[in-house]
């Protein structure tokens, strides 16, 4: 870690209220991602509306080089500053200040956070002629308006005071209409949630009932609090593609600190942040993740009948093991989109090689392929080992490509456990290709091996990396049941003894 000292640059932000803004934890990471954390800090602070024209001058006399604005400031700030960008100045709110030594321009990066996440999941170009219905017309609204309509989408914008709903529509050459025409939304490509419907004391509200819901959409909601808004759930059930809000919060966050830093925002760093902060949260609230594999070696509806059993028993997230499939039939596209929309919970698809403890019979290239087609699936989760990603030379943005699947890079030692330094080692060799989660499982051979597995997890999960770490074995149990509150992403346990698919897995009563 850099010192602070009497070079480094201010960055902060403010709002009313502030306490709860990731900012400062999502800039501060990145900084000593990049060991710049000399040269910037982030910080952040409540301000009343009234006293933005003094922060404004304040920014000024004390070369703060960044001012980043929430609500309800975002409109305010605009009448002080020198500059405003023309994008800025389009949408009519400004979120990032870039004090140029004394000149002042505002930007707008919350069009950049919606459009990201919605190219992420479509592919480069995919919102082009686009259906996309906007529900609100607030601050975000304008933004995500903006964002959509750029890049070429046909946008009907649904508000509950159908007024506000036309000027925006009327500034931007779109559609409007008001809540009680929402039925139509089931026409849409996309649906985006824009008002404040699925927080705080409207968390148990959706702004679609869910028959308007369908799997060939794609649902975003830009409510980031709670993580999983009820809008989302009910879009996930139905088989529908779902974007978090907190996707938005990320890359406006990139966004915001290439004007400021004029660095590459590490990217990975950032999204590690925000996914850690709400899965704490998760864990805290559950005690324990839990991942239920389920062994996939039958009809889709026996597969069902496992997935209700398997989130009845608790499950968070269920595994699909497809290397126990023996049916005599190939693994088509339809299956495995049949597969990837029965669970109304997040989705790992694996297909373990017998190498590493798996039973698939498939041979290398059989399994890449299917892996591969289980991201074009956009699965949540796809699992692939290390030594498969070496032997083949392959890395995992290739892997990925345009799609928003995280990929799980795994390592399984059946015989014995690793020390600290050679699980660092692999790790990092993870992190080189591209791990979104690194899943470290060896066997246990005691105390010794199971504190080593606690040190990895709690170490990387101080410099922002995604660990799941676990120790095999009837020695290793509690590396599987204290794991997750040190850090550790998941933990796998099943609903019966058939299920079992790792040694000293726990069941679900224990
Ligand atoms: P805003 O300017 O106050 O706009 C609120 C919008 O929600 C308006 O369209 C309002 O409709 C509508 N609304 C509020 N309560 C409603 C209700 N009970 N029923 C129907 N409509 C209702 O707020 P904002 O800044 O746009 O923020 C809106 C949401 O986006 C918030 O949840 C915020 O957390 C989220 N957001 C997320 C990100 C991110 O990075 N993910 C960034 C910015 C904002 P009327 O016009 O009828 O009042």
């Amino acid at each position: 870690m850099n010192v602070i000292n009497a070079q480094t640059k201010i960055c902060i932000i403010i709002g009313d209220p502030v306490e709860h803004s990731l900012s400062p934890i999502m800039h501060n990471t990145a900084y000593r991602a990049l060991h710049i954390d000399n040269q910037f800090v982030f910080l952040a602070s409540r301000v009343s509306i009234e006293d933005v024209e003094q922060i404004v001058k304040a920014v000024r006399i004390m070369g703060i080089r960044g001012l980043t604005c929430t609500i309800p400031h975002k409109l305010e700030v605009m009448k002080y500053i020198d500059k405003i960008d023309p994008i800025a100045q389009k949408i009519g709110a400004v979120n990032t200040v870039v004090n140029d030594n004394g000149v002042l321009t505002g930007y707008n990066t919350d069009w950049i956070g919606a459009v990201v996440p919605l190219e992420n999941s479509l592919g480069k170009n995919g919102l082009i002629d686009k259906n996309v219905a906007l529900i609100g017309a607030g601050g975000a609204s304008r933004a995500i308006a903006y964002g959509v309509i750029e890049r070429g989408a046909k946008l009907t914008i649904y508000n509950r005071t159908i007024e506000t709903a036309k000027i925006l529509a009327n500034e931007l050459g779109a559609e409007f209409a008001s809540l009680d025409q929402i039925a139509d939304v089931k026409n849409a490509n996309i649906i985006i949630n824009s008002t404040n419907i699925g927080m705080g004391s409207l968390a148990n509200e959706t702004p679609v009932p869910d028959k308007f819901i369908n799997r060939d959409q794609v649902i975003f909601d830009a409510v980031y609090v709670p993580f999983e808004t009820l809008f989302l759930k009910e879009a996930r059930a139905k088989g529908a593609t779902i974007i978090h809000g907190i996707e938005m919060l990320l890359h406006q966050g990139t966004a915001q600190f290439e004007y400021y830093t004029n660095h590459p925002a590490p990217l990975e760093t950032m999204k590690t942040v925000l996914y850690n902060h709400f899965n704490i949260h998760e864990i805290q609230k559950n005690k324990i993740n839990i991942a239920i594999p389920i062994q996939v070696n039958g009809s889709i509806q026996s597969i069902k009948k496992r997935v209700v059993q398997a989130v009845a028993s608790g499950a968070d997230i269920i595994e699909f093991r497809l290397d126990y499939w023996r049916i005599n039939k190939q693994i088509d596209d339809i299956f495995l989109k049949l597969l990837r929309n029965i669970t109304p919970i997040p989705v790992i698809l694996t297909v373990r090689s017998a190498q590493e403890g798996g039973k698939s019979i498939l041979t290398d290239v059989e399994r890449i392929s299917l892996l591969r087609r289980a991201v074009e699936h956009n699965f949540d989760f796809v699992d692939i080992e290390l030594s498969t990603l070496v032997k083949h030379n392959i890395d995992v943005k290739d892997f990925k490509k345009d799609s928003s699947t995280k990929i799980i890079v795994s390592y399984h030692n059946f015989s014995t456990g690793d020390d600290l330094s050679t699980l660092q080692n692999i790790k990092d060799q993870m992190i080189k290709k591209g791990a979104d989660i690194c899943k470290i499982v060896v066997t246990s051979q005691g105390e010794e091996t199971n504190n080593v597995i606690f040190n990895l997890i709690k170490s990387n999960k101080q410099v922002g990396h995604v660990i799941v770490g676990i120790a095999m074995g009837e020695t290793g149990v509690s590396t599987r049941i204290k794991g997750p509150s040190l850090g550790s992403h998941f933990t796998f346990v099943t609903v019966d003894k058939q299920g079992n698919t790792a040694p000293g897995q726990l069941y679900i009563c224990d």
